[in-house]
């Protein structure tokens, strides 16, 4: 039997592409499109405007298919829900759904496991499994926007800051977030994205060139190079300097600015010498620093510094002039950190 041809993730020029050849008339494109990402249905039999011969047709060539969540986990707060979600192929990732105070902010993968091997990250630890496509990207998203749709909600923001490195998959992230701005798919504002990465040096040039002006966050972690290659070996290859050099270009290109993300770690980076330089590389850019306290790994020992010197070193940047915030934590209770309930699921599987 010949495997049917997923719809879910077209826009509607493609869908046209794959309807018009079979005699179906082009405006059904935009109908079909209608039903799968404004009404939520799952099936051709749905499509009520839509004849029945033709909605038979449809099911016997294509399907409608979109990831099935395999846990749920839910913060004591409320707040956090944490969905491991799997593809047809049994492949799973995870997905979280933050209510913010600003509004609803999802956290999507974009490949599952990942290959960068950072010292600090649960999602590494089983290597990189293999990349999404861009329709497995947009099923992570309706499956939260579909729920949320149920209580009279939106997505408002999307952080890439999931399992994966989302500029190792570069093509298929841009044609994710072409779909989730498309007004006929969802309509969400590039601005309301942000895209994560450990420093993929060309393809942070590429991004810029894309004309798609969504927010970038550059995962630094150390202020200088021994140190970064240590906690995140891709260092080696594309150097501290270059990647700050690449997000300076991205901030003016763009005139968004470019968020530092620094994990503090007890011990590690967490100096008043290591915020000095830290405060030193970034000066004069448009950029900001966003310290993310460790969720600890302890099996290597990389712990929380106390909360005195978390503070000491957020209040020595902007003493020296850098933009800081401290993240919020939200749904340590439920592991929403990276990674950490795929591996469960792998380690229960083994
Ligand atoms: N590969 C991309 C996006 C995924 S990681 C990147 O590196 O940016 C998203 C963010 O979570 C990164 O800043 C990453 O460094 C951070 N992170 C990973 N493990 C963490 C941990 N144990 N505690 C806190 N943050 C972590």
């Amino acid at each position: 039997m010949e495997e049917k041809q997923n719809l879910f993730g077209l826009d509607v020029a493609a869908l046209q592409e794959r309807l018009v050849p079979l005699g179906v008339q082009k405006f059904r494109a935009k109908q079909v499109a209608q039903w799968m990402y404004e009404k939520g249905a799952r099936s051709f039999g749905a499509m009520t405007n839509l004849s029945k011969a033709l909605r038979e047709e449809l099911a016997a060539s294509f399907e409608i298919a979109t990831p099935a969540a395999q846990d749920v986990l839910v913060s004591k707060d409320g707040k956090t829900e944490k969905f491991l979600l799997a593809f047809a192929d049994g492949t799973a990732v995870e997905s979280v759904l933050m209510r913010q105070p600003y509004g609803n902010s999802i956290c999507i993968s974009t490949q599952a496991g990942c290959a960068m091997g950072c010292a600090f990250c649960a999602s590494t630890l089983h290597g990189r499994a293999r990349d999404l496509t861009a329709a497995e990207m947009l099923g992570e998203v309706f499956f939260i926007e579909e729920r949320l749709r149920g209580e009279g909600q939106h997505v408002d923001t999307m952080v890439l800051m999931g399992s994966g490195e989302p500029l190792m998959n570069y093509e298929n992230v841009v044609a994710f977030l072409h779909l989730v701005h498309d007004p006929a798919i969802l309509g969400m504002s590039y601005r309301s994205i942000t895209l994560s990465t450990s420093g993929i040096v060309p393809n942070i040039y590429r991004l810029a060139d894309e004309g798609l002006p969504v927010s970038l966050s550059i995962s630094l972690h150390a202020p200088e190079d021994a140190l970064r290659s240590e906690l995140m070996p891709i260092n080696k290859k594309y150097p501290m300097a270059d990647v700050i050099a690449a997000g300076k270009m991205y901030g003016d290109k763009t005139k968004r600015r470019v968020t530092y993300e620094y994990i503090l770690i007890d011990g590690r980076n967490d100096s008043s010498r290591h915020a000095d330089e830290l405060a030193k590389l970034l000066r004069g850019q448009l950029a900001s620093v966003n310290l993310i306290p460790i969720n600890p790994v302890v099996e290597r020992h990389l712990l929380r510094p106390p909360q005195e010197r978390i503070d000491a070193f957020e209040r020595r940047l902007a003493k020296r002039g850098i933009a800081v915030t401290v993240r919020r934590e939200m749904g340590t209770d439920i592991n929403a950190a990276c990674g950490q309930l795929r591996n469960r699921h792998l380690e229960t599987q083994a």
